[in-house]
């Protein structure tokens, strides 16, 4: 595995694979790796001849007051776990490769676009653009055939898909789902922030979700008004210690609450656990009456 920190290297030398006509995935992190990364180096090296993952702590998404300053931080220890991974470029550049002075383009989202107003948006100002902004750079050094992107994450890779349609960028998005610990809390790099206690309410997470995916998707095990679903929801997550930021249940798409059941429906949330902010979320479906399989 090669370790580049120059942008200019970074781009020159994925240039010189393509010219090769070897595929290429990529992987962007922000570092501090776990099961739920490597898995998307997997799904990109069964694909693509060169997996290329980046790890850039992108000051750009984080708000004040957030925690960009003390946002785990363990090169070492990542490049060892994509060495063993078998990645072949990792790239590590410094804040002033991406952001160099005199740098005065941002990518801006559209106030109106429905998908960027709601669930994260609503609490993290700027926070998509700065997403936006970084992926666009990355994309234009790593000029990727895929890059890999994982669903925890939902209102981001509905922002890279809307990203990549309107810039026209030539790269495939590839959503992964989304790695759990035993007791079904999402993987992430967060995690480590939370206390012995608040890791064990934090469960509860998962549990939620997964309880309002149930009674959805089979009307016989319980409840179906979407209103008291969300209540009840907020109930448990609150009754665990949680502080909830938003439990929602959107249109997958355009993001916006759903008044009355949809064939497809996503349940996300956002919970603080002490001062650590997590999310997570769920696709519900709804299978259509009177359609049969085919063998
Ligand atoms: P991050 O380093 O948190 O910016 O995440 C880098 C990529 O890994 C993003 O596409 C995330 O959605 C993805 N990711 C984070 N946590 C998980 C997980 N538990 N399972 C799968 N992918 C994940």
């Amino acid at each position: 595995m090669k370790i580049i920190r120059s942008a200019k290297q970074f781009q020159k030398t994925l240039e010189a694979e393509r010219l090769r006509k070897r595929t290429i995935g990529f992987v962007p992190t922000m570092g501090a790796l776990h099961a739920g990364h490597l898995a998307l180096v997997q799904a990109s090296r069964k694909k693509n001849k060169i997996t290329a993952v980046s790890i850039f702590v992108n000051p750009a998404q984080f708000g004040p007051g957030e925690d960009f300053k003390k946002y785990p931080r363990f090169f070492n220890r990542d490049a060892k776990l994509l060495r063993e991974a078998g990645v072949d470029y990792l790239f590590y550049p410094a804040v002033e490769e991406i952001y160099p002075e005199g740098c005065s383009f941002l990518i801006k989202l559209d106030a109106a676009a429905d998908f960027a107003r709601g669930l994260c948006a609503r609490f993290r100002p700027g926070h998509f653009e700065g997403v936006a902004t970084v992926i666009a750079k990355l994309f234009n050094l790593s000029g990727a055939c895929r890059a890999y992107f994982g669903v925890k994450d939902y209102q981001q890779t509905v922002v890279i898909r809307n990203l990549v349609k309107d810039l026209l960028i030539p790269v495939q998005i590839v959503v992964c789902p989304t790695l759990r610990e035993k007791d079904g809390l999402a993987m992430s790099s967060r995690n480590q922030y939370l206390n012995a206690e608040e890791r064990k309410h934090s469960a509860v997470i998962y549990q939620v979700l997964s309880g309002v995916k149930l009674c959805i998707e089979n009307p016989s095990s319980g409840e179906m008004n979407l209103e008291l679903l969300k209540k009840q929801a907020l109930k448990n997550l609150k009754r665990e210690g949680l502080n909830v930021q938003y439990f929602e249940i959107v249109n997958p798409e355009t993001l916006l609450p759903v008044q009355v059941l949809e064939s497809q429906m996503l349940a996300a949330t956002a919970c603080f656990a002490g001062k650590t902010r997590l999310i997570d979320n769920v696709i519900i479906r709804i299978p259509q009456r009177g359609k049969t399989r085919r063998g």
